[in-house]
């Protein structure tokens, strides 16, 4: 069992047509062949910018949510079909801040992600609990709630090796926080369990957990180096390119 590990940098609301363009230069000049796979999410008006840009490199585009509808009178969404035409092969789903600042329910969450697969994207489940949670000893539980709310409704219950998962600890987006490697691995562990729940499905060996909250060059590698975690979801250190690449490097 090989699992390729995945750098994804999530931009979140942040770049400019400019900085966007000296990013990624940078990225495409300095990023050295790598056993690991990098993803970056812009802004959805820089979309086209950046497949532009990365056209040629083997740096993969995502985008940071999706609408659950395919078409229509829906203003201001954007559809996953319109994410793959502009060159997206990733979109991320229930990152805790639409879940916190926008509303984004479990329910609402899954039927984004089954937007996503039907259009071919490959949809990357955000779930984690908050510091709340974590001090009530209802970790675990949370975690339960959020990904079977997405692996009910899925063909068979079976979850698809094109799928990837993300922990982020509430606590530790932004916060300089972050969770040690064993507490992480623990929750990773007990995901990887949960998709073995059919029994023993031959994919979910294959599926990639990556682990997101205040990675940094300085902590990246213990963290990857866990037998769980196939790999990080980079927030503010993703807009810094010399940490960008230094955690990238800590994943090969
Ligand atoms: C994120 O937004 O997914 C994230 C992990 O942010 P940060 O790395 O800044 O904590």
């Amino acid at each position: 069992m090989m699992r390729k590990k995945l750098v994804a940098g999530n931009w979140k609301m942040n770049g400019s047509l400019a900085q966007n363009r000296a990013l990624l230069a940078s990225l495409c000049q300095q990023l050295p062949i790598l056993s690991c796979e990098v993803a970056v999410f812009p802004p959805f008006p820089y979309l086209s910018q950046a497949s532009e840009l990365l056209h040629g490199s083997s740096i993969r585009l995502g985008a940071q949510t999706l609408s659950e509808y395919r078409e229509g009178a829906y203003t201001g969404e954007v559809a996953a079909g319109m994410l793959r035409e502009v060159g997206c092969s990733y979109v991320l789903v229930g990152h805790s801040e639409r879940r916190s600042l926008f509303a984004e329910s479990d329910q609402a969450i899954a039927r984004k992600f089954l937007a996503a697969l039907a259009s071919g994207l490959n949809p990357i489940l955000c779930f984690g609990e908050t510091l709340e949670e974590r001090q009530a000893g209802v970790t675990l539980d949370v975690i339960k709630r959020q990904v079977l709310a997405v692996l009910a409704c899925l063909d068979g219950g079976s979850w698809p090796q094109s799928a990837i998962l993300a922990y982020e600890p509430v606590w530790a987006i932004g916060t300089g926080l972050t969770a040690t490697p064993l507490q992480a691995q623990e929750v990773h562990a007990y995901v990887r369990s949960l998709l073995n729940q059919g029994g023993e499905e031959a994919g979910v060996a294959e599926v990639r957990i990556l682990y997101g909250g205040s990675v940094r060059a300085k902590n990246a590698r213990e963290l990857f180096c866990q037998p769980d975690i196939d790999g990080g979801l980079i927030g503010g250190a993703s807009l810094n390119v010399d940490e960008f690449l230094e955690i990238c490097r800590a994943a090969t």
